[in-house]
């Protein structure tokens, strides 16, 4: 089977919408017929400030919402980036093979560096792409799971692989993208023109694991406009039309269908219908993340035994990665 990679920053107490949507009902769909490598990515997550103990918190609930949400630790590898060294290690070399004009070209450090001004951003902030690269790099797979969001990174994940391979020897295989148009973004229901994001939150934001009456009332207060037509134009209706991707998404049914089934409607006949089809999906999946969260042994057990297998592979390809840089052996 064909190997996928794909990972998640443990940057909130929840996943949200987007992150359930974007990414993990993919990761799930996609174990059937590929050999998943998916994980928290801890390393990612301190690129801005982290408070430790929530830090740890977090990776925990995050790896039982994976498993919540469908990911079968028999079927992928689920682990932790933190305890796999060789990211870090193939991380640097991939660092030195960098240019630092085309590392500032990466967009994500603007937006996300933007609050506090590019002087307060951390340089780990700066150089996550060139991680991610080695991320992804190590386990040679053939499609990466992402978002709209990161379809930048991946271009520059190809260009590291193909530039390693060039000047030494052909050790990377560049992956390719996998992004389903239909939920590759998901926005933010106050400001439908911002991606919904974990590190923003906020009431624009619907976590996996808010209650049924906070996610109701989220979708009850979703900014649309000033017109009364449920019609889908990304341009000029970004609320609605965001509205009506969630409903397609999740209920599978088709936009233009939407559409005339709206015909005539109000806005709030839209609102309350997305938030129920939302809650069929979300509400199991936020009772078993509580059920697993219980008793954390069999959670600490699947990330244990995900360590151990992507450092395996991990390290097989850091080694040759190692040796064909020319560094001395280690034994
Ligand atoms: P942060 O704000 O900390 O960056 P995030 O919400 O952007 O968090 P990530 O952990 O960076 O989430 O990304 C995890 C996965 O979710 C990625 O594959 C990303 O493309 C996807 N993703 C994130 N936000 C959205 C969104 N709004 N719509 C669709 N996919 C998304
Ligand atoms: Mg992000």
């Amino acid at each position: 089977r064909p190997r996928v990679l794909s990972g998640i920053q443990p940057t909130a107490d929840s996943f949200h919408l987007g992150n359930y949507l974007g990414a993990l009902r993919q990761w799930v769909s996609l174990q059937e017929d590929f050999e998943p490598f998916y994980f928290i990515a801890d390393l990612h997550a301190i690129t801005v400030e982290q408070d430790p103990k929530v830090l740890r918190e977090r990776t925990l609930v995050s790896a039982a919402q994976l498993v919540a949400a469908g990911v079968d630790p028999a079927r992928a590898t689920i682990f932790v980036q933190s305890q796999v060294p060789a990211h870090t290690q193939a991380g640097w070399v991939l660092q030195c093979l960098t240019g630092f004009g085309e590392a500032r070209r990466m967009t994500q450090f603007k937006d996300k560096s933007a609050k506090g001004g590019e002087g307060a951003a951390s340089v780990g902030l700066f150089t996550y792409p060139i991680l991610q690269a080695a991320d992804i790099l190590l386990y040679r797979p053939q499609y990466v799971p992402v978002g709209e969001d990161q379809r930048q990174h991946l271009e520059l994940t190809r260009d590291l692989a193909n530039r390693f391979n060039h000047r030494y020897k052909k050790t990377f295989r560049p992956p390719e993208p996998y992004i389903l148009e239909s939920t590759a973004k998901i926005y933010d229901l106050q400001v439908p023109e911002k991606q919904m994001s974990k590190s923003i939150g906020g009431q624009g934001c619907v976590w996996v694991l808010d209650d049924a009456k906070v996610v109701a009332k989220k979708f009850r207060s979703a900014v649309t406009d000033s017109e009364t037509e449920i019609r889908f134009d990304r341009e000029a209706k970004p609320g609605v039309s965001n509205l009506l991707s969630i409903h397609s998404a999740l209920s599978g049914e088709k936009i233009e269908a939407l559409e005339s089934a709206f015909e005539g409607r109000g806005y709030g006949d839209l609102k309350s219908e997305v938030a129920d089809v939302v809650l069929e999906t979300l509400t199991p999946l936020r009772e078993r993340t509580r059920e697993l969260l219980e008793d954390r042994t069999e959670l600490e057990r699947i990330l244990r035994e995900g360590a151990g297998r992507a450092g395996e592979v991990a390290e097989a390809t850091l080694r040759d990665v190692y040796d064909r840089v020319g560094f001395l052996p280690a034994t």
